[in-house]
């Protein structure tokens, strides 16, 4: 085997080797507190936000519901249906427009700061600092073969995630199913079955995710790790250590020495247990916890922070500092991008029309002739109040000369409903032409403005 198939073959069982769990040493720093700010601001939203109520006609409901019995999606006062999916499609878009733009910019900042694996690792790293002790407390323990004082402290542990998996599962899951009928419906056991099963699920897959995978989601299992090197260039601002005034590392006695003094604060506080100082990594993801790491080691050996920092290719190579990433092409196709489908999404919610109308003609009786002579079809009328208010409509045809509808011509439709209502409609026999002939249905609401639709159908002449 060449020594270059075997160096691969060696990278690649590496990265399957049970490594054991990385104990990051605590830090604290600029970086630091704006992750916890991130894990405070995210969570709040999270688990308060399924909480908010919404004042309506018919009462009070959750203010953000996904609603996928009834195929609706409640946010606050906008209330979209299976018809707007196009509003959503928007909205996915965004997201990952954002995603390339932030990620050109500044690199991984959005997996350092604000995803929910992030998150959720912090949180449970937290938890078992709390109970374990440090990291050296951490590990000591987990070296330590099995007895009493260790079961109970491993079991309090464990006990403990499972409580906040738990609830995180019915936050998720009351986004879908309202959280005050869930809460007491999971306190008696009774969640019906696609609950129940999303219950399990998102706990287990929380617990097991940010209490045991960690890091080794971003290392291993997240496919946006391996597809940011697409996304950044020389101008983009990583983590990145300075190699031009670390080098040579070792301690600062020598007349040669950089700045590095090799101390390996940077590897133990580093939550993915890389060394960054090795160049830019899959592994790295952007948290700047180690830039708070080697900021304290500078400031006790009263050198300039910044040995490690948010810095571009292009910088650590000798570009001025602070010229920042740039426009370049990629940015701005980014920014464009997420320029055009703002606006495209505030159009399409500007123009979204708040009342659907299906017309079906009666296949079944193509047409009959009254007593007066005129000639009448029958006709079905679907219609769609996408409005959380009960609405009137009136329905108007045109096409034909002495075109009418027989009967009731408004309707009253219940908030957020659908009403299916038989329509005759009649015509003099002298109208036109024996024959299909075009007509359509005006339908509008009776007060107010905003929702106006015309349907077209075809009339029938003997
Ligand atoms: S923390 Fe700073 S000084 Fe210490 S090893 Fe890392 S880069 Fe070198
Ligand atoms: S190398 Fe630094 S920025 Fe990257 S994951 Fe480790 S601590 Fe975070």
């Amino acid at each position: 085997m060449s020594k270059a198939v075997s160096k691969v073959r060696e990278a690649k069982l590496e990265l399957y080797r049970k490594k054991g769990t990385i104990h990051a040493k605590a830090v604290g720093g600029r970086f630091n507190t704006a992750r916890w700010a991130m894990v405070w601001l995210t969570q709040i939203v999270f688990y308060g936000a399924c909480w908010l109520p919404w004042a309506t006609e018919d009462g009070i409901r959750q203010a953000i519901l996904f609603d996928i019995v009834h195929e609706k999606l409640y946010l606050f006062g906008l209330v979209l249906w299976p018809q707007d999916a196009l509003l959503l499609a928007f909205a996915l878009i965004l997201a990952a427009t954002a995603l390339f733009f932030v990620t050109a910019m500044a690199g991984r900042l959005f997996c350092g700061f604000a995803c929910p694996q992030t998150v959720y690792t912090s949180i449970f790293v937290w938890i078992e600092a709390r109970i374990e002790g440090d990291h050296l407390a951490r590990l000591k323990l987990d070296q330590s073969s099995m007895s009493a004082r260790k079961l109970a402290i491993k079991s309090a542990k464990h006990g403990a995630w499972a409580l906040v998996a738990g609830w995180t599962a019915i936050t998720f899951v009351g986004y879908f199913s309202p959280i005050r009928e869930l809460l007491p419906a999971v306190a008696a056991l009774q969640t019906g079955p696609w609950e129940s099963f999303w219950l399990i699920f998102y706990a287990v897959f929380t617990y097991v995710q940010a209490g045991l995978a960690r890091e080794a989601v971003c290392q291993h299992m997240c496919p946006y790790s391996r597809f940011q090197g697409v996304m950044i260039d020389a101008a983009t601002a990583n983590v990145s250590y300075d190699r031009r005034r670390g080098e040579p590392r070792g301690a600062r006695r020598r007349a040669d020495a950089g700045d590095c003094i090799d101390c390996g604060i940077c590897v133990q506080v580093c939550p993915t247990g890389i060394d960054i100082r090795d160049g830019l990594q899959y592994q790295c993801i952007n948290c700047g916890l180690c830039v708070d790491g080697c900021d304290e080691v500078m400031d006790k050996l009263g050198a300039p922070r910044g040995l490690i920092r948010f810095a571009s290719d292009n910088t650590l190579a000798g570009a001025p500092e602070g010229t920042g990433p740039g426009l370049r092409p990629r940015v701005l196709v980014y920014a464009s991008l997420l320029l055009l489908f703002s606006a495209l999404s505030v159009w399409t919610l500007s123009q979204r029309a708040t009342l659907r109308v299906d017309v079906l003609r009666d296949r079944g009786a193509l047409s009959r002739e009254t007593a007066e002579g005129r000639i009448e079809n029958d006709y079905t009328l679907k219609l769609i109040n996408m409005e959380e208010a009960a609405r009137r409509f009136r329905v108007d045809v045109h096409g034909l000369p002495g075109l009418r509808i027989e009967g009731d011509a408004e309707f009253t439709i219940g908030p957020g409903s659908i009403q299916t209502v038989p329509v005759v409609v009649s015509s003099p026999a002298e109208a036109a032409p024996a024959g299909a002939r075009p007509i359509e249905f005006h339908t509008a609401a009776v007060h107010g403005a905003g929702a106006a639709i015309s349907e077209k159908s075809s009339f029938i002449l003997p």
